[in-house]
């Protein structure tokens, strides 16, 4: 039941990241204001019995009801990994460290998807990152070799940065800092190793077999639930 709750708290708060993920990088809209969901398409507001988290999306087929504008798997996705790492989470012993990694996944997941759209990283979600890594910190008795693997960790990236023409956000640096600073000196690296590979195979991929040194990589895309994993893992085992 405990791990049940979990997964639909998960489901629920996802429901909120996609609100997130969308106006976030709009300034015309606000958390808060509309204060209900409309279709981007129509504007009709949508219905709370269409809104429920995850399963709406099956039920109405991926289309609004009002309009048949096909809703982005996007939705269900963010939803459905929120409540999968919320799960994860639950069997964490220590109750802060699992909140706190709930607050952490929650950012990343907005990360993610924010900088894959628009190669940027919102300020509100590196703060909040910075919170869930501090609590961390915490949880493990403030050890003075992650402040190192956070530095380390930023300068590399930063060195990186400068190597690399396509540049590097800001926005990566301050995020790295804080994954550095929750998991530790070497995982810092193992983050690091990670998030490259695998945005070097996403650019790969994306310029069809070639690599374009001049385009940007969303790189917050990779790091962020890169970072997470390995907290995860530093957390359970
Ligand atoms: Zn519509």
């Amino acid at each position: 039941m405990w791990y049940f709750l979990n997964f639909l708290l998960g489901a629920i708060v996802g429901s909120f990241l996609n609100v997130a993920i969308y106006r976030l990088p709009r300034e015309h809209l606000t958390l808060v204001k509309p204060p209900r969901s409309i279709c981007p398409k129509c504007g009709v507001t949508i219905a709370w019995y269409d809104n429920v988290p995850i399963l709406s999306y099956f039920i109405l087929k991926g289309k609004c009801r009002n309009c048949g504008e096909r809703i982005s798997l996007r939705y269900p996705l963010v939803e459905i990994m929120n409540a999968l790492a919320y799960l994860a989470n639950s069997f964490i012993s220590n109750r802060l460290l699992s909140f706190s990694m709930c607050l952490f996944v929650s950012c990343a997941i907005v990360i993610s998807c924010i900088d894959l759209e628009f190669l940027a990283i919102p300020d509100v979600t590196l703060v909040l990152s910075w919170v869930a890594a501090v609590l961390i910190w915490w949880t493990k008795g403030f050890v003075i070799l992650n402040i190192l693997g956070a530095v380390a960790a930023m300068c590399l990236l930063w060195f990186l940065g400068m190597a690399y023409k396509g540049g590097m956000g800001e926005g990566d640096i301050v995020l790295i800092g804080a994954i550095g600073l929750a998991a530790g000196f070497m995982e810092s690296f193992y983050v690091l190793f990670a998030s490259s590979v695998s945005a070097i195979i996403y650019a790969v991929v994306k310029g069809k077999g070639k690599l374009e040194l001049k385009q940007k990589i969303p790189f917050g895309t990779f790091l962020a639930p890169a970072g997470y994993i390995v907290l995860l893992i530093n957390s359970l085992f």
